[in-house]
């Protein structure tokens, strides 16, 4: 590298970690007003966030970055693809272009919208009252069109909103991959519920707090969350935030009648947890260091709570632990019956509390109802009625109220409308193929997850997904470790498997 080259990148890189520490203050400004923030503090804290996310905003639309990106090309352009100069250049133009491109007075209009939607749902939700947010939704599906339309040259309208979380993913892409995976969902659903469902109703039993908190951590320390550079704290909703590479924080609610609450989302934040803290270090300080989309990341939270920490494997180690902190809560259950209570599959109306094989089929339904909205095939009056349709037909249940439908999920109203969904059902589909690849390599996996270790897996995925952060998209990083573009086979497979075998069902495999 010449020396003019050495300035111009040191120059950029410096820019690059102001904001990157900008972007960690105000997630740990976030951080704390959703754990210990006193509640009087709430509009305080917004000021306080909202500057701090002007000033990195400020930073990375200022046009010296995009002098230094013009003036990097040819040094970029010199370096093999996967280079991680040539990666920190392009991610970075990348994200400049996308900050440049929306007109400043136009993201302070919107998120200003947004603030007002937002606070409006949080009265309608309880109220049961649809009509008090919809002229709100009507003109958040405007704004949402029109920032679509900063970025011209799109196949379909959502694109752009897609390509914000899951960078490359198209309608052209997903409407014929999530149609193929409901055609093979709505079926299974039927025929699962058919059969006797396994009783749960001990997980439901009395499970103090601290004995709760305690397994969960055990656990995920032996998955390898690194406490060193990571904690747990207690939330509203479990989410993980990323401070910095060497602060990686996650969340969980505890619910002392109900077993699975915390357990699972710890199991699930952890694996966020862990793909964050798995970056390569170089990488802190720059756009590279974070997960590649909302796909790629949702595939880890997905493949610890699910793949491994739903497996019969994992339960054969670890139900003895279990019952041994919950003797009397768990003295008539033994590890079959307790493999089945926590696979249960139950069509029923909340997203967030669905089972494996129904998720998808929730946000199938948001995403086909984002795209007509868009598409303008749909108005927001339509909706609700809408809503009750599809639910009626992919899960057989209808919502009795608005308040457990279309009001449900915050992401329409505190948010845009397209692109908001998507994201966790690519994580299920993409956290098969990388399992089916984990385990083709290192097929001793499962019955190391008996004897409660998970090195080989999680140094599998620290080498093939985590390292890299965001230097790959996610279609580039999915076709390096499977050798395969995204594909529903390795997830079909998977559930055919479990779940024919748990409901004895006669499937035609493949
Ligand atoms: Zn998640």
């Amino acid at each position: 590298m010449t020396h003019k080259y050495e300035a111009l990148l040191q120059d950029l890189k410096q820019r690059l970690f102001e904001i990157y520490d900008l972007n960690g203050i105000a997630s740990l400004l976030h951080w704390d007003q959703t754990t210990y923030m006193p509640p009087a503090a709430t509009q305080a804290r917004a000021r306080h966030i909202s500057l701090i996310s002007r000033l990195a905003h400020e930073r990375l639309v200022d046009p010296e970055i995009g002098k230094l990106l013009d003036a990097l090309r040819p040094y970029e352009e010199s370096l093999p693809y996967d280079h991680d100069d040539a990666a920190l250049i392009r991610v970075t133009r990348k994200d400049y272009e996308r900050a440049t491109r929306v007109p400043s007075s136009f993201l302070a209009e919107f998120l200003a919208h947004q603030a007002r939607t937002y606070d409006v749902w949080t009265k309608a939700r309880p109220a049961n009252d649809f009509s008090m947010v919809a002229p709100y939704l009507e003109k958040t599906l405007e704004y949402s069109r029109q920032l679509a339309n900063f970025f011209p040259g799109y196949e379909h309208i959502a694109d752009p909103l897609i390509d914000f979380s899951d960078e490359g993913m198209k309608v052209s892409i997903l409407r014929p991959l999530f149609a193929q995976l409901r055609e093979a969902l709505v079926p299974l659903v039927k025929a699962i519920s058919a059969k006797t469902p396994p009783d749960d109703r001990f997980l439901y039993r009395y499970y103090p707090e601290p004995d709760q908190l305690r397994f969960g951590l055990d656990v995920i320390r032996a998955f390898g969350f690194d406490f060193e550079r990571g904690r747990q704290d207690k939330t509203h909703h479990p989410f993980m935030i990323r401070l910095s590479l060497y602060d990686v924080r996650i969340t969980t609610r505890v619910k002392e009648h109900d077993l699975s609450e915390a357990m699972f989302s710890t199991f699930h934040e952890s694996g966020h947890g862990m793909y964050e803290q798995g970056i390569n270090p170089d990488y802190e300080g720059t756009p590279l260091a974070g997960g590649t989309s909302s796909g790629v990341h949702e595939s880890q939270s997905r493949t610890w709570e699910n793949y491994v920490g739903r497996s019969r494997p994992f339960w054969e180690h670890f139900f003895p632990k279990l019952q041994s902190i919950f003797p009397e809560q768990l003295a008539d259950v033994d590890v079959e019956a307790f493999y089945r209570a926590v696979n249960k599959v139950q069509p029923s109306l909340i997203r967030t509390d669905a089972d494996e094989v129904t998720y998808n089929l929730h946000v199938i339904i948001r995403f086909e109802l984002e795209l007509a909205l868009l598409e303008g095939t749909l108005s927001v009056r339509e909706l609700p009625d809408a809503w009750r349709a599809k639910y009626r037909e992919y899960l057989g249940v209808e919502p009795p109220d608005d308040k457990d439908g279309v009001l449900q999920d915050v992401h329409w109203y505190g948010g845009h409308i397209g692109g908001a969904f998507q994201g966790y059902t690519l994580g299920n589909i993409i956290a098969a193929q990388f399992f089916e690849k984990a385990l083709e390599e290192h097929p001793e996996i499962p019955d190391e997850i008996r004897q409660g270790r998970f090195d080989t897996l999680h140094g599998w995925l620290r080498e093939q997904v985590y390292q890299h952060g965001r230097k790959y998209t996610p279609r580039e990083l999915i076709r390096r470790v499977t050798g395969q573009d995204l594909t529903l086979e390795p997830y079909l497979r998977y559930l055919r498997r479990k779940y024919g075998e748990l409901y004895q069902l006669d499937l035609d495999n493949e």
